[in-house]
């Protein structure tokens, strides 16, 4: 059995007043939940992690960071190191999201060494993969897939692989209001399983956990969660307010953990 996990990237928003006042009201809604049901995460802006992480302290939410550097120290202007996140209070770090991609020369080589990074430094990485739109309609979807996971784990081990979260985000989806419909994600994410077979060995890919992201919203999410493939969800714009995110939490935990 996978344990749910569902995680909010708050991307380039809040400054750290309306970032505590979200931790604090998210906290508030999720008192309850019982965090052997379910991992929540919020990954806020670099500026914001230490005050987050105060709020969200001994609570039932982890924090999680948007991005790493893979050197631990240096003269890397504007870079952020692992043992710098673990300092702030970090759990989980997102790599390779499409927007570090497409506006950050992010590729599936510095994924690897930013992976890596984390991984020594006991982060748990959130490894996002997909497709863009003209990818998807030139039937190139399964062979962007591949070469997210060959090339972005490359080197890893299955012990490596296995404290790893992959994010299915098809580019097409994210911040669109477009959602792949379930069948769609169900596809994806057995096809990335079935990857990790092939790589890996079938205990392994059966323990991965695989989040779906790209316009995940209250009205949607209990029929992605529904998928058997899907472990979770990666919320972009919906993780920003507090009704919308403890909605999201609380419908997703109700497909997957039945009681
Ligand atoms: C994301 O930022 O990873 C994301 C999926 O965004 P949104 O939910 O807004 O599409």
């Amino acid at each position: 059995m996978r344990k749910p996990i569902i995680a909010g990237n708050w991307k380039m928003y809040k400054t750290i007043g309306p970032a505590i006042e979200l931790a604090n009201g998210l906290k508030r809604e999720f008192y309850k939940i019982e965090p052997a049901d379910i991992d929540i995460v919020l990954c806020p802006v670099y500026t914001c992690l230490s005050e987050v992480a105060e709020v969200i302290a001994n609570s039932n939410i982890a924090l999680g960071a948007q991005d790493v550097y893979w050197q631990d120290e240096g003269a890397f202007t504007g870079e952020v190191s692992a043992p710098m996140l673990k300092d702030a209070g970090c759990t989980y770090v997102i790599i390779g999201h499409s927007e570090r991609r497409q506006f950050f020369a992010e590729t599936n080589d510095t994924v690897n060494k930013k992976i890596k990074a984390a991984l020594k430094h006991g982060l748990l990485p959130i490894v996002c993969v997909g497709e863009s739109l003209a990818e998807r309609e030139a039937n190139k979807t399964f062979d962007v897939l591949t070469g997210h996971v060959q090339n972005g784990l490359v080197g890893l081990t299955a012990e490596e692989v296995a404290r790893i979260v992959i994010a299915y985000e098809p580019v097409w989806a994210i911040g669109t209001g477009k959602t792949a419909t379930s069948a769609q994600a169900q596809e994806a994410h057995k096809y990335i399983r079935d990857l990790l077979v092939k790589f890996y060995n079938k205990e392994l890919a059966a323990g991965v956990r695989i989040q779906y992201g790209g316009s995940v919203k209250p009205e949607n999410i209990e029929e992605i969660m529904a998928q058997p493939d899907v472990d979770g969800a990666l919320v972009g714009g919906a993780s920003l307010k507090i009704e919308s995110f403890s909605e999201i939490i609380k419908r997703g935990l109700k497909v997957k953990v039945k009681k």
